[in-house]
């Protein structure tokens, strides 16, 4: 408790033979633990008041740049951060280069989120834009540069140097960064003050932010605390579910498999009821598309990843959940119909009578795993493709087009790049970012219900959203 203490905190300690070990701070409010022994350690902790403030919890896209505008707006800010430092999310986002938001259009951007996500976006996107985000970055000498698919990284691929960038930005406005600073609580008061309570006391502060994020990687600081609190307050907690997170299948991949690129297929969860699988007397059964997405595909050692991955896992959960068998399958020629994938393997056998089917299965699929699709054909793999009959090469078209990966058997929330679900967009006014239920509590990134593709958007709507609430919050206080 002690190391704790601010240094701006004057404090003293009493001990009273050794059995009462009193620590104040000016101005009480109590707080009394008991230990085993049967000795007490009473806190009477300081309200930190400073008039017209804002409380923000949470060093992380959001948190920053809430704390930036407001304090730029005048506002005296304290941002608190659980962590020794703060944007840890950011430092190991887009694999430590930070894939910060994406070039496209607002328009274009806002189609990526799901519709009520987009509408509730809109006016923060249009109020700090892409653009907006990447001449503050440049201001701090961070220059940007965007790839073909839209996506903006660092110059320097570092995320480090945009965590610097809003601490310089943090800094030179004014803000408080208490690092190290878990926040325990929040209460509301009789005059719409709050007290926030943490490890080194109690805050009081005019307006909180809430921008904790929200419940995957765990490990960065990311608990979930957020919901907790805003619950607490009376908001609705839209369910918590996994989104962008890798899959777990049974069974795992074959050794041999795991490291393996599919580069631009159709992923596709495929899904079964139970019921009427066991129902259809052992016949084959056309499951149903729940999810599917165009793009990379990585085999690993638990099962998949890679972008197309991530971006099925959302929808496929929504199916997992209920207890609904999904398969895993892949479409290795997405943009040919079965007929002209047909069409193609006609071509390659008339142009190489005299090869073998290996050779010709490694040209369509990747290396390795082409002896297993031929093996589940039951084609002999040294066979001539002169000599495959229309029936074997009708089937290799069918497996090429619906290659089976595995069977789901987890999709974890921890390994998600964000949290589906959190405080419902219902409750909170998109044009400020404040809650509707609770006056004076602002609710921005993660820990609201959004989230969006791969491709810098969960940034932008950290950014965005932070940024429309350290606005509104600082000037709010006039
Ligand atoms: C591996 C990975 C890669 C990603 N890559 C990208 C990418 O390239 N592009 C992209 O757009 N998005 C990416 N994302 C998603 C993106 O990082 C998040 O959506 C975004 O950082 C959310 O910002 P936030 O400020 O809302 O929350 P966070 O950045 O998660 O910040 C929340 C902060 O609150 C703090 N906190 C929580 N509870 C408390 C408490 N009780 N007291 C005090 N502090 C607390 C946490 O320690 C944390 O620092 C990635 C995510 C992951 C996990």
């Amino acid at each position: 408790m002690l190391q704790n203490c601010s240094k701006r905190e004057t404090h003293h300690t009493v001990r009273l033979k050794n059995y009462l070990k009193i620590l104040f701070y000016g101005e009480i409010i109590n707080d009394l633990d008991g230990f085993d022994d049967g000795k007490f350690l009473i806190i009477l902790y300081n309200r930190m008041d400073k008039k017209e403030n804002v409380v923000i919890i949470g060093g992380g896209a959001a948190g920053m740049i809430a704390a930036w505008r407001a304090a730029s707006l005048g506002a005296q800010v304290t941002l608190l951060e659980k962590n020794p430092n703060p944007g840890i999310k950011i430092l190991i986002s887009g694999g430590g280069k930070c894939n910060i938001t994406n070039g496209n259009e607002i328009q274009t951007m806002l189609k990526q989120f799901q519709k009520n996500e987009s509408r509730f976006l809109k006016f923060a996107f249009h109020t700090f834009t892409n653009d907006q985000l990447l001449t503050l970055l440049q201001n701090e000498g961070v220059e940007t540069y965007t790839r073909d698919n839209g996506k903006v990284f660092p110059t320097s691929h570092d995320a480090e140097d945009v965590v610097k960038a809003f601490q310089n930005l943090m800094e030179r406005n004014g803000v408080e960064v208490l690092l190290q600073t878990p926040v325990k609580e929040i209460f509301r008061n009789d005059d719409g003050s709050f007290n926030v309570k943490t490890n080194r006391g109690i805050i009081s502060a005019a307006k909180v932010i809430i921008a904790t994020g929200g419940s995957s990687y765990q490990k960065t600081g990311t608990t979930g605390d957020g919901f907790r609190w805003i619950q607490k307050l009376g908001h609705t907690i839209v369910p918590i579910r996994p989104a962008l997170t890798p899959i777990i299948l049974l069974p795992a991949p074959p050794s041999l498999w795991q490291g393996t690129p599919i580069r631009e297929c159709n992923l596709m969860a495929i899904s079964l009821p139970f019921d009427f699988r066991q129902n259809n007397g052992g016949q084959a059964v056309q499951g149903e598309i729940v999810s599917e997405w165009r793009g990379d595909v990585l085999i690993t050692h638990f099962g998949i990843s890679g972008p197309a991955t991530l971006e099925v896992s959302r929808n496929a959960y929504l199916q997992f959940e209920k207890g609904i068998k999904i398969d895993m399958c892949v479409d290795f020629y997405p943009e040919l119909t079965i007929e002209q994938l047909d069409e193609k393997i006609i071509k390659e056998i008339s142009t190489n009578p005299s090869r073998s089917m290996i050779t010709l299965t490694e040209y369509l699929v990747p290396q390795k795993l082409a002896e297993f699709l031929l093996a589940q054909l039951k084609i002999d793999y040294t066979k001539k493709l002169n000599q495959l009959s229309k029936n074997e090469r009708g089937e290799l078209v069918k497996k090429l087009k619906r290659f089976p990966l595995g069977t789901v058997k987890d999709i974890p929330l921890d390994r998600g790049e964000v949290t589906a679900g959190g405080a419902s967009l219902n409750e909170v006014d998109s044009t400020t970012m404040e809650s509707t239920i609770v006056q004076g509590l602002y609710l921005c990134g993660e820990v609201l219900d959004i989230a969006g593709p791969v491709g810098g958007y969960n940034l932008q709507a950290a950014f965005s959203t932070g940024y429309v609430a350290g606005d509104h919050a600082a000037t709010s206080l006039r």
